[in-house]
């Protein structure tokens, strides 16, 4: 699809590590599916990975 940020780049299916807070802790999560701006590196999570990492947390991840 077209980068919504840099409105120049296509994404292509990556992965990515992406990390958020969790009481206090800083959890980590590798290798996860989604798709990378080959213009800007601007990473999108997929929907339903964010559901699933939502459904973890219960709160809204910060987009790395
Ligand atoms: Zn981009």
């Amino acid at each position: 699809m077209e980068c919504l940020i840099c409105k120049n780049g296509t994404t292509n299916k990556g992965f990515d590590t992406i990390s958020f807070e969790k009481n206090g802790h800083l959890i980590i999560v590798r290798n996860v599916p989604g798709e990378v701006c080959n213009n800007c590196g601007y990473f999108y999570i997929d929907d339903t990975v964010a559901i699933e990492l939502q459904k973890k947390q219960k709160k809204r991840l910060p987009m790395v």
